[in-house]
Order: C-alpha cells, then sequence, then structure tokens
C-alpha cells in the first residue's frame, strides 16, 4: 500500500534535544520532534527522513499472515489460475524459526511458511518466495515442470540473484 497524500507535519523544537530526532502519527498528523538548534534546512532534511522512516514502518506492520494470504491469492489467479484447483493453501504464514530457509511448504497439510527475514525486502522478492512454495503444493522437488511454473513470475531470475547476494553475505539458503 502506498500513500501519495503528504501528510500535515507539525514540527516540534525542543531546547532539551540535542541530537535526537524522533516523529509519531497523531491522527491526521505527523509530529516530528527535533533539537532547537537545527537549521531550516536541517529541519527540511529530517522531516523528509522521517517521513520516509515511518512511511516503512508502517508498510512492514501491514506485512501481517493476513495480508500474506491476500498476496498468495494475488498471485495464484495471475500467475496459476489454471492450477487454482490444486494450488489452495491451507495457511500462509510468516514464522521466526525457519533455520536457515526463506520459505517453506509442507505439501501434505497445504501450509506455506515464510521466513520473517524477507519481511522487509522488496515487494517483487517476497512474491517470488511466496509463489515459488505456492507452486510446491503441486509439484514438491524442483524440477524442470517446477522451474516452469516458477518462471511464469517475470522477475524470478531477478528474485534469484538478490537472495544468493543475501545467501552468499549472511549464510541463509534457499529451500532448493
Ligand atoms: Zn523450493
Amino acid at each position: 500500500m502506498t500513500t501519495t497524500r503528504k501528510p500535515v507535519v507539525e514540527v516540534r523544537r525542543s531546547q532539551r534535544r540535542r541530537r535526537t530526532v524522533s516523529a509519531y502519527r497523531d491522527g491526521e498528523r505527523v509530529v516530528v520532534l527535533i533539537p532547537d538548534q537545527f537549521s531550516r534546512a536541517e529541519e527540511t532534511e529530517w522531516v523528509d527522513r522521517m517521513l520516509a522512516r515511518l512511511a516503512a514502518r508502517e508498510e512492514r506492520l501491514l506485512r501481517t499472515d493476513a495480508e500474506l494470504l491476500a498476496r498468495a491469492r494475488r498471485l495464484i489467479a495471475r500467475y496459476l489460475d489454471d492450477c487454482r484447483d490444486v494450488v489452495v493453501p491451507e495457511s500462509v504464514r510468516w514464522v521466526t524459526n525457519q533455520n536457515g530457509r526463506w520459505g517453506s511448504c509442507t505439501p501434505a497439510d497445504r501450509t506455506i511458511r515464510i521466513s520473517h527475514r524477507i519481511q522487509e525486502m522488496p515487494e517483487w522478492v517476497i512474491d517470488y518466495v511466496l509463489l515459488h512454495e505456492l507452486v510446491h503444493l503441486l509439484i514438491p522437488s524442483h524440477n524442470a515442470l517446477f522451474w516452469d511454473l516458477v518462471g511464469r513470475y517475470p522477475r524470478t531470475e531477478r528474485a534469484r540473484g538478490y537472495l544468493e547476494g543475501i545467501s552468499a553475505a549472511t549464510g541463509m539458503v534457499m529451500d532448493d
């Protein structure tokens, strides 16, 4: 979700603040607390920075299990429409105990778990990981048909490259 409308910002200067800046939402407004000694330029810079940070935080909070299931349904409708009778997840959840996996799927009970580690990654990476696990509902192994189906998602190669880069840096591995 993106909000294009800029919120009303109220800047409050505090003599007690030295360096710290904070921001919070108060109804329709965003209150930004800055040190009193900040120049106008610093104020402008920090207001923009805090608005971006607040928006990112709110976007992360939107990444709930319900949102994940809705995302799965959108991906199925878009890329797996001809398999939608068999690709029916029972549950799709964010989990914190993935032990070195971005996502996993148990076809027997049709459950999908996605690592919280990808929660802050770009949307198109989350979509790839989720679609990968959805296809596992149909095909447990990574055979040619599996990759054909996953490959319907146009950013598959790019997302795999992105995840490989992070794996190399952190020691995490994808489930393949
Ligand atoms: Zn896999």
